[in-house]
C-alpha cells in the first residue's frame, strides 16, 4: 500500500516553521510497512492545493494532509479536500456538541462566527475527535483511496495520529515491516557495493540500503512480513551474509551503537585501558571516547599534544626524531603511541599527528597527510593516510580512522 505525505500551509513554504509533522508521520508510515514514493509541502492557496491532491489520489492509496484545518480565511484543506474527491460539506451534530464543550471548557468563553466552519464535516466522513484542540481530523474515503487530514500543531497531530490514525492504517496494512543495520568500517561505499552487487541486484525483500557517512558505510537490511517473527526469519540470513562477506569491516549490527560505543564495549570485554596522544585532533578523539557512558572504565586520561614541545614533555618523543622526520611522520606517531602508554601506564594508546590545513601543507607532506599509530602490549602498528577535504573533515575522518585502528589492535587484525 502507498501512501503520500501532504504538508499544508505557506510558512512551511518560506521556512519559518521547521516541517516536523512530515518527519513525524514519515517514520510512523515506515513502521507500519507503508510503501512511500512521494512528500509535498504546497502554500495555502486553493488551486494549487487542490492540484496537489489530485496528483496525490492519482499516484497514491492513502494521502496523509497536515495543516490548514483550522478556523481561518487561510484554512482551506478540509473545503478544497472534499471538493476535489466530490463530497458536500454537512454540520456534523457531534462535532458540533464538541466544540461548545470545548469552548466551555476554555479561557475563551466566546465562539467567534469562523469557529463554526470547523463543524462542518464532508459527508460520510469518518471524524477523529481531538482532545487538543478545536479542528477534528477527518478521514475521506472513495473508490478504494483515502484521504486523511490532520491538524498542523504536533501537539494535536501526533495524539491524533498515534491513537486513531495508526490503528486505522494498520487495518489498511497489515504488514510490519523490520530492519536491521550493518555498519561498517574502513571499507569505501563504492566498494562495499560492488561486493554486494548480487545481493542488491536480485533484492525485493528484504531490501539493502547503503548510506555513506564520513569514513563508514551503513547498509540497512529491510524485510516486509505478515509478521515481526517473519520480518526477522527474512533479514537474518541476508545480515549473516553481509557479515561474511565484510568480516571485521563489520563493527556492529545495532542501530544505536555508534563506531565508539563499539570501541568501548571491545575495550570493557578485553580490560583493556586506554589512552590517546592527539596532535592535529586536539582532544577530538578522546571526546568521542568520553563521549560513550561507561568510558571511566577504560579511559583515565588522554593528551593533546599539538606542539613539537608538548610531544616531548609529555610523551617523551625524541628530539632528534622530531628534527630529523618532523612531527608529521611515522616515526613521531610512533613515539606518540609508545609514549602514551608509558605516561598513562594504560594498556594501549591510539596517536594522531597530521596537517589539518588549510596551511602547512608541502608536497612531500601536503594537507591531510595523517598517520595514526596504535601501541598496544609492545606490538606498534603505524598507518599512514592521504585525506581529502577541509581542515574540519580532515580532523574528523583522522578521528575515525583512529577509532578503527584501536578497534583492530584490540581484534588482532590490522
Ligand atoms: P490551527 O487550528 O492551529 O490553525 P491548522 O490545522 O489550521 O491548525 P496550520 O494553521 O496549518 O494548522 O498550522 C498551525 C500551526 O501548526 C503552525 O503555526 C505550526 O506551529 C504548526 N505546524 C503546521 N504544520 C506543521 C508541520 N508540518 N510541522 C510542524 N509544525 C507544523
Ligand atoms: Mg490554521
Amino acid at each position: 500500500m502507498v501512501v503520500e505525505l501532504v504538508s499544508v500551509g505557506t510558512e512551511l513554504l518560506l521556512g519559518n516553521i521547521v516541517n516536523t509533522n512530515t518527519q513525524f508521520l514519515a517514520e510512523q508510515c515506515a513502521l507500519l510497512g507503508l510503501s512511500m514514493y512521494h512528500q509535498s509541502v504546497v502554500g495555502d492557496n486553493e488551486e494549487r492545493l487542490a492540484e496537489v491532491i489530485r496528483t496525490a489520489l492519482g499516484r497514491s492509496d492513502v494521502v496523509i494532509l497536515t495543516g490548514g484545518l483550522g478556523p481561518t480565511e487561510d484554512d482551506l484543506t478540509k473545503e478544497v479536500c472534499a471538493q476535489v474527491m466530490g463530497f458536500d460539506l454537512k454540520e456534523d451534530a457531534h462535532t458540533k456538541k464538541r466544540l461548545e464543550e470545548y469552548f466551555k471548557n476554555s479561557i475563551y468563553k466566546n465562539i467567534t462566527d469562523n469557529n463554526w466552519k470547523q463543524v462542518m464535516v464532508p459527508e460520510g466522513a469518518i471524524v477523529l475527535d481531538n482532545d487538543n484542540g478545536t479542528a477534528p481530523g477527518l478521514i475521506l474515503e472513495k473508490e478504494g483511496k483515502a484521504a486523511v487530514l490532520l491538524p498542523g500543531p504536533p501537539g494535536e497531530l501526533i495524539p491524533l495520529f498515534k491513537n486513531q490514525v495508526f490503528p486505522y492504517l494498520k487495518k489498511l496494512q497489515p504488514e510490519v515491516i523490520r530492519s536491521q543495520m550493518v555498519k561498517i568500517c574502513g571499507v569505501g561505499e563504492s566498494q562495499v557495493e560492488d561486493r554486494l552487487l548480487d545481493l542488491i541486484d536480485q533484492q525485493t525483500n528484504p531490501t539493502i540500503a547503503t548510506y555513506a557517512k564520513t569514513g563508514e558505510v551503513h547498509l540497512r537490511v529491510t524485510a516486509h512480513a505478515k509478521s515481526e517473527e517473519e520480518a526477522k526469519r527474512l533479514v537474518k540470513p541476508v545480515v549473516k551474509e553481509i557479515k561474511s562477506r565484510f568480516g571485521d569491516y563489520v563493527y556492529s549490527t545495532k542501530e544505536e551503537e555508534s563506531l565508539e560505543m563499539a570501541v568501548v564495549r571491545l575495550l570493557q570485554k578485553h580490560e583493556l585501558t586506554v589512552t590517546t596522544a592527539e596532535s592535529c585532533t586536539g582532544g577530538l578523539l578522546a571526546g568521542r571516547i568520553v563521549n560513550v557512558p561507561g568510558a571511566s572504565d577504560v579511559f583515565r586520561e588522554g593528551f593533546i599534544t599539538y606542539s613539537n614541545k608538548a610531544k616531548r614533555k609529555y610523551l617523551d618523543v625524541s628530539k632528534s626524531t622530531l628534527k630529523k622526520y618532523g612531527a608529521v611522520s611515522e616515526q613521531t606517531a610512533r613515539e606518540m603511541a609508545v609514549g602514551g602508554v608509558f605516561a598513562a601506564d594504560c594498556d594501549v594508546c591510539v596517536a594522531v599527528t597530521g596537517i589539518a590545513g588549510p596551511e602547512g601543507g608541502t608536497e612531500d607532506k601536503p594537507v591531510g597527510l595523517v598517520y595514526i599509530a596504535t601501541c598496544m602490549k609492545e606490538k606498534v602498528t603505524v598507518k599512514k593516510y592521504q585525506f581529502k577535504g577541509n581542515r574540519e573533515k580532515v580532523r574528523e575522518m583522522a578521528v575515525v580512522r583512529a577509532l578503527d585502528l584501536l578497534r583492530r589492535s584490540i581484534l588482532g587484525n590490522y
